[in-house]
Parts: C-alpha cells; sequence; structure tokens
C-alpha cells in the first residue's frame, strides 16, 4: 500500500472515531454523522484508487445497483420502520463480509475451479477467513429474522423447542471443529460451504428464541456481529481501515446492546436465552372493567394554561403522527408564557435507541430542555403537568410491581407523581409489550384521545387564542 493510501486510511479512521464520540450527543450528532461519512467517502475513494484493480466494470454495476436500492429504501421506508431497515443493513454488512472472505479463499488458492490447492496463506488469513464467513453468515440470516420479526411477517413470539440451546451450542461447535479442519488443510474448500451452512442454521436457531419485544436489541448485537465480520475481513485482506472501522461498529454494537439491556433493566443472556414473552399473551389478560374519563383538547388548554412546569413525555406514537414539529411549537408557546417547560427522554422510547432525540432535533428543539430518564425522574413530583404524547409502555407503572409482565423491571418515568398527567393517544390500547396500562385509570390523569398529530395542533391553536 503506497504511503498515501496508509495515511488516507489514517484519517478516514480519526474521522470514524470522532464521529462516534460526537455522535453521542444530541447537540453534535449532525456533526458526527458528517465526520463519519467523510470518512467513509475517504475511505472508498482510495480504495478504489489501488492499481490491483484491473477492471472497473463490477465494482461500477455494485454501486450503481447498491445506490438504486439505497435510494429506493430511503425514499419508501417509513421512519417507524427503521429498525428492521438498519437490521436488514447490518444484515448485507455481515453477508458481504463473508463473500469477500470467500473471495479472497478463491484467489489465493490459486485456481479459481478449486479442483487444486497451490495457495500459501498464513495461519492468520485462514483464521480470519473461517470467522468472517462463520460470523457474517450468522449475521445476515440472523439479521433477516430480526427484522421479519420486527416487520410482522413472521410469528413475533419466541419459538421454542427442547433442548434449544444445547442444539445451539452443538452447532456453533462443530462450526468451529470443521474450522480448525479448515486450517490445517487450506485446500479442502468444502469445509467452508459447511460452515456457512451451519452459521445460517445457527442464524435462524438463535434469533426464533427471542421474542418479538427483544428484537431491537438483537438487531443492535447484529450490528455489533456485522462489525467484527468486517473486521475479520480485514485481516483477510490486511485492509487496517476495514480492520478499524469493523471494530469500531462491533465494539459500539455491543455497547449499545448493553445501554438497551440496562434500560430495561434485564442482561443480555436473559435477553437471548430467556425466551421472555413466550407465556405471555396479552390478549389474556383480564378485561378491564374501569372506565376512563375523556377529555378534549379544549380542557387540556385551560390545564396547561394555568401550568408553572410541564415536562413533556415523547414515546413511539409520536413518530407515528410525526407530531413533533407541532409539538415544538407548543414548547414555544408556552415558553413564552413563562413556564418550565422540559421533555423527558426514555432511553427504550419509540423503536430504536436515540429515536426520540432524532425527531425532536428534527423540529429544533432546544438541547439543553432534552433531559435524560435519569436527570429528571425525581422532578415530576414537583411538576404541574406531565404531557404523554404517545408513548406507553414507557410510563407504565405495571413495570414496578406485575411479576408477571414483560415490563417487569424496567425503570420508568414516573410521570404518575406530577400534579396531572394528560395522556394523548387514540384508544387505551396497550403499546409494544402488549400490557394494558394502570395510569390510565389513576384519578389524575386526563385522557386526551385522538391522533398526536391532530390534538397537539389543537392544543397549539388554542394557546394562541
Ligand atoms: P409504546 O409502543 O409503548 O406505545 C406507543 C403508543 O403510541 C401506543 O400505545 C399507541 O396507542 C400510541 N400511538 C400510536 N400511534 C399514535 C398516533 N398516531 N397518535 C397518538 N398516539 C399513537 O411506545 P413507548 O415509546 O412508550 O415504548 C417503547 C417500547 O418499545 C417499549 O416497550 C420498549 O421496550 C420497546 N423497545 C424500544 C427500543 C428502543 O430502542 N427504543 C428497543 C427495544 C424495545 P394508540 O394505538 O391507542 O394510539
Amino acid at each position: 500500500m503506497s504511503a498515501v493510501a496508509a495515511l488516507s486510511y489514517l484519517v478516514a479512521s480519526v474521522l470514524f472515531m470522532s464521529g462516534l464520540k460526537m455522535l453521542s450527543s444530541p447537540k453534535t450528532a449532525r456533526k458526527g454523522n458528517i465526520s463519519a461519512s467523510l470518512g467513509m467517502l475517504i475511505a472508498i475513494v482510495v480504495t478504489l484508487t489501488d492499481e490491483k484493480i484491473l477492471d472497473y466494470t463490477f465494482i461500477l454495476a455494485g454501486l450503481l445497483t447498491g445506490s438504486a436500492v439505497g435510494v429506493w429504501f430511503a425514499l419508501r421506508v417509513q421512519m417507524t420502520a427503521m429498525p428492521q431497515l438498519v437490521g436488514v443493513l447490518n444484515g448485507f454488512g455481515g453477508g458481504a463480509s463473508a463473500l469477500v472472505a470467500f473471495a479472497e479463499y478463491i484467489r489465493i488458492s490459486g485456481d479459481a475451479s478449486l479442483s487444486v490447492w497451490t495457495g500459501d496463506a498464513p495461519l492468520d488469513v485462514l483464521i480470519t477467513l473461517v470467522l468472517s464467513i462463520l460470523i457474517g453468515t450468522v449475521t445476515i440470516v440472523g439479521s433477516m429474522i430480526a427484522s421479519a420479526k420486527l416487520h410482522g411477517v413472521m410469528r413475533s413470539a419466541p419459538i421454542l423447542y427442547p433442548f434449544q440451546k444445547q442444539t445451539n451450542a452443538a452447532i456453533l461447535v462443530a462450526a468451529i471443529v470443521l474450522g480448525v479442519l479448515f486450517v490445517f488443510d487450506p485446500s479442502r474448500w468444502y469445509l467452508l460451504v459447511i460452515i456457512a451452512g451451519l452459521a445460517a442454521i445457527l442464524g435462524v436457531t438463535s434469533v426464533i428464541p427471542i421474542g418479538g419485544a427483544d428484537m431491537p436489541v438483537v438487531i443492535s448485537l447484529m450490528n455489533s456481529y456485522s462489525g467484527l465480520a468486517g473486521a475479520m475481513t480485514g485481516f483477510v485482506l490486511s485492509n487496517n481501515v476495514l480492520i478499524i472501522s469493523g471494530t469500531l461498529v462491533g465494539t459500539s454494537g455491543i455497547i449499545l446492546t448493553n445501554i438497551m439491556c440496562k434500560a430495561m433493566n434485564r442482561s443480555l443472556a436473559n435477553v437471548l436465552f430467556a425466551g421472555v414473552g413466550a407465556e405471555y399473551d396479552p390478549s389474556v389478560q383480564a378485561v378491564e372493567q374501569r372506565t376512563v374519563i375523556r377529555y378534549t383538547p379544549e380542557d387540556a388548554a385551560t390545564i396547561l394554561e394555568s401550568a408553572q412546569s410541564v415536562i413533556i413525555v415523547p414515546g413511539y406514537g409520536l413518530a407515528v403522527a410525526q407530531a413533533q414539529h407541532a409539538l415544538q411549537e407548543l414548547v414555544n408557546i408556552l415558553t413564552a408564557k413563562g413556564m418550565l417547560v422540559r421533555y423527558a427522554i426514555h432511553p427504550v422510547a419509540g423503536r430504536m435507541p436515540g429515536h426520540m432525540n432524532v425527531l425532536l432535533a428534527e423540529a429544533n428543539a432546544p438541547y439543553d430542555i432534552l433531559m435524560e430518564m435519569d436527570q429528571i425522574n425525581d422532578d415530576f413530583q414537583n411538576t404541574d403537568v406531565a404531557l404523554v404524547i404517545g408513548a406507553n409502555d414507557v410510563v407504565n407503572p405495571a413495570a414496578r410491581y406485575k411479576k408477571d409482565s414483560p415490563l417487569y423491571g424496567m425503570p420508568i418515568l414516573n410521570v404518575d407523581h406530577a400534579r396531572t398527567v394528560m395522556v394523548c393517544k387514540r384508544s387505551l390500547n396497550p403499546g409494544f409489550a402488549g400490557e394494558d396500562n394502570e395510569l390510565f385509570y389513576n384519578e389524575k390523569t386526563m385522557m386526551v384521545f385522538g391522533d398526536a398529530k391532530e390534538t397537539v395542533t389543537k392544543l397549539v391553536q388554542l394557546m394562541k387564542s
């Protein structure tokens, strides 16, 4: 590799790292995205100028096809289906790593028909080649299953069968044993094919026992795997920028997975192996006999008018309704009236980490009023109105006491500690976890039924007048 290429890869790697660092705060996230994108552009351009490339035909075809598919996805996929899309993209990353590793094997074998092995590959290349194919294939298949579950095209409840963990462990051990046999005799290319087959089975059998509610965690884990597969392929190709970027994806993915598990008060082992949600059937919950009192936006506006402090809790419904702009307009009006208004962001509100931050950033919500759960949870007790917009599970008190609930143990936002709670959603339907919400029947709760955008827009009009 030329010194210029090596230096450019170094610059790209630094841009990736500074980008990741900046992504950790909503204030700097946009700059972080640009920094990481610039790094990727540099890495791609430098790689494309490699003098070993003899023919650009396939590269161009891949570039055009990939760009067309990317543009199609970007235009068609709804914001609410973003987690599935991320899952599919992770899967493609893992699959690409496995394919590149296999292609590199064909190159080093010295015979494209694979009938004779005249290659001379060092041990580390052979080991990382096996790992790349193994992890990459688990990633693509596992990610597709996770995305299918999230998208509702596959049964979302855990699919359990006897000796599940043992079967998975046996498949993994068999793949590793075959990998060792391959490393001893790399002419046996068919072992790589069998390893890929076992990895594909493992991708299915390790994800189907996990319930749909835990799929975003699985997708984050698969993201980490895709990074690991990329890093392994980087070793196979001796490509530094691929090793570094793959490692960054691998580690940040596992950190994110850990953050999500903590936010749900679960361990990763519990998410992966406990089959949570298998026995839980929301349809057999006791039918709620109590009634709630329906309030109009006019009633809500009257209460808001006399409030001094308001904490807004956004949730998935805000994203569905695309009510973020109207909501921020309401915040501006309330603030102009001298009220203390803040947003309380639960770490798993919405359907992907940072979902609410992204939505609110789009609506230009000031960063200094976006409060994380730990920062604001104690303030609800001194707050006049907790305004819940399209959130449900993240404010469900069942998480505190109902042991058989899928939400049990998850830290929630203490909206019920506020003097008045206003909940804006379309019905009494449960949220993602399928758990009925006691909060709706609380005597200090005002249910304002309707689409979040319509209700908030109405509130804006009323507050203006
Ligand atoms: P929920 O899924 O609990 O609730 C969203 C609510 O929004 C629904 O009850 C729905 O009620 C309401 N809603 C839907 N559309 C509209 C609309 N147009 N207008 C008004 N309301 C609407 O969301 P939360 O954000 O409270 O909780 C997130 C859930 O996702 C948690 O269970 C969390 O564990 C899970 N999850 C999230 C992850 C993440 O990274 N963010 C990761 C893993 C899991 P109705 O139909 O009555 O309107």
